[in-house]
């Protein structure tokens, strides 16, 4: 297994922005999203990048995500597409499968399947700036 190889499902404002940063800090990442324009979007950005939908067993296993280090599923919206696709990776044996959720029942739902680590973006972002706010260094802003 190659170290530092990354799987961003779902290339939204939050999925293509963590890919990107990824790539920059110097890691293989494989962008998947059902939406081509989306994928054409970063094509020229990540290692890889394919359309497809994540919550495809079939497809999943073909893209042989199973070996990489860690999986994000950066799917918000469709809360049924998020949540398959958790239990997917996590089935097929990926080691460490990190998800956005919208909601508190959403992160619950997807600890439940076993999902490893989940961020609320939204929440987290505010509460961060917050802190930045208050901060007596606001150039950190
Ligand atoms: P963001 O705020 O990051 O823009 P969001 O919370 O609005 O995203 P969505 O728009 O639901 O979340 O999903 C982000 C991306 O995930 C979209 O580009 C969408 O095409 C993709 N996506 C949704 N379902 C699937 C799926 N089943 N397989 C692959 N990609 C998917």
């Amino acid at each position: 297994m190659k170290r530092g190889q990354y799987a961003v499902i779902g290339l939204g404002r939050f999925g293509s922005s963590l890919a990107k940063e990824l790539v920059d800090l110097g890691y293989e990442v494989l962008g998947i999203d059902r939406d081509e324009e989306a994928v054409d979007e970063m094509s020229d950005q990540l290692t890889h990048a394919v359309v497809a939908d994540a919550t495809d067993e079939e497809v999943i296993r073909s893209l042989g995500i199973r070996n990489f280090d860690c999986a994000v599923v950066a799917i918000g919206d469709d809360m049924q597409a998020s949540i398959l696709t958790a239990i997917l990776l996590k089935d097929i044996g990926v080691k460490t499968v990190v998800a956005k959720a919208l909601s508190e029942l959403h992160g619950k739902v997807l600890t439940k399947v076993g999902v490893d680590r989940v961020i609320y973006p939204e929440r987290d972002m505010g509460i961060r700036v917050a802190h930045q706010l208050v901060s007596p260094n606001l150039l950190d802003i």
